[in-house]
């Protein structure tokens, strides 16, 4: 149930539509993960770096004053105190540990708002890999400050120019350098998304979340939650909290998605609750589409949410009923983030700040109940646009 079949679909999902050239790269990736995966060597070396280096386990943080105000227990996973403030890094540094065993010595990623290439960055910096990101020259010039953290730490960016200049493009770019340097390079994509086996890698690579919350909760608190709330955008660190919570049936999973400026308008990215089956960068998923099938551009105001997919797996826990989603609109996500900042003292990013703004709807969680929320980032990166609305 909850590994892929022998394509690589979650029910309904997923799969590998990729050109021809990149199968045994992918056939090859699967094989090398399936063997290390449980390999001592390879689980020590990547929990110290979590440990000395990202500074997990991140605290499971009892928020006194949301918890009053909504009248809930409300338990926040705190992985904006990570290094470089945000859940991206578990995975980015899982598989350049996993490309050094595949004996690759080259790492390439696509980015959107830089937060995915800030973290695939770094980690090469930490393991003397060099880097090319793939961005979109839009995003270049919106997203100034995390093209100079990339630059410093040695990152190549490589701006794109087609298409709409931003995530989706970039993404293209990176999948035809990897056609062209499949035998060194190595692909880190950044979310639960692309080809098998990338959604299933960055699922478990991230489950260290939901592994760390569970424990927590129970010491804490002495009870399972009522129920786990996460932001959406690819997936990541919902499936991350949530991966370990899944045979826990009284446990809700609840995803929250970007509704942008409403989802009777076109511009919105909720593509679980709008969009339609159709093949999106290597696999076959839930994506906005409009009447003929094209893909139709995403909005949100959080770049991170900002894409008109979702992975295959959370695709296909919401059809099998286990995961509820909901759409947060950008107005409503700045209220949830000001909430946040003045009540607790967290700056939370406008990511997170879809699912903060769920507390608020009873209509969805009733009194009382006992709630971990991901956050999972911080929102230093927002600041500009926080202050421009708040
Ligand atoms: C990138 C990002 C997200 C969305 O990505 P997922 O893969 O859905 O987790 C959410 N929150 C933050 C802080 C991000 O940087």
């Amino acid at each position: 149930m909850h590994h892929p079949n022998k394509d690589g679909f979650f029910g309904n999902y997923g799969g590998m539509f990729v050109p021809d050239t990149l199968m045994p790269a992918l056939e090859a990736l699967l094989k090398c993960y399936e063997r290390i995966k449980d390999d001592s060597a390879f689980t020590e070396e990547l929990a110290y770096y979590l440990h000395h280096f990202v500074g997990r386990p991140s605290p499971l943080y009892l928020a006194k004053n949301i918890s009053k105000k909504f009248h809930k227990t409300i338990y926040l996973k705190r992985e904006d105190l990570n290094h470089t403030g945000a859940h991206k890094i578990n995975n980015t540094l899982g598989q350049i540990l996993l490309a050094k065993k595949m004996g690759k010595t080259r790492i390439i990623a696509e980015t959107g708002a830089g937060q995915h290439g800030v973290a695939t960055a770094t980690v090469c910096a930490l393991m003397g890999m060099p880097c090319d990101i793939y961005m979109g020259s839009n995003d270049i010039e919106r997203q100034s400050l995390n093209v100079k953290r990339m630059t410093l730490m040695g990152a190549t960016i490589n701006s794109v120019n087609t298409g709409s200049k931003t995530l989706k493009d970039a993404t293209t770019e990176a999948i035809r350098d990897w056609m062209k340097h499949v035998e060194n390079t190595h692909y880190i994509i950044g979310s639960a998304l692309g080809p098998h086996p990338y959604p299933l890698l960055v699922r478990n690579f991230q489950s260290i979340i939901g592994k760390e919350a569970r424990k927590q909760v129970l010491e804490q608190a002495g009870t399972l939650p009522d129920a786990v709330i996460a932001c959406i955008g690819g997936g990541s660190n919902a499936l991350g909290i949530f991966y370990h919570f899944l045979e826990d049936t009284s446990v809700r999973l609840i995803g929250v998605e970007a509704a942008g400026e409403g989802l009777e308008t076109k511009k919105h990215a909720a593509s679980l609750s709008k969009g339609k089956p159709g093949v999106l960068h290597g696999s076959l998923n839930t994506v906005l589409q409009d009447e003929n099938g094209q893909i139709q551009l995403a909005h949100s105001i959080s770049a991170g949410l900002d894409y008109p997919g979702v992975g295959p797996e959370l695709c296909y826990l919401k059809e099998k009923g286990r995961l509820e989603s909901y759409a947060i609109t950008n107005h409503k996500a700045l209220e949830g983030c000001k909430q946040l900042a003045e009540l607790e003292g967290i700056i939370a990013a406008l990511e997170t700040s879809h699912a903060l703004a769920l507390l608020a709807d009873k209509t969805v969680l009733s009194d009382n109940q006992t709630i971990i929320l991901c956050l999972s980032g911080r929102g230093d990166k927002d600041m500009e646009t926080i202050s421009k609305h708040v």
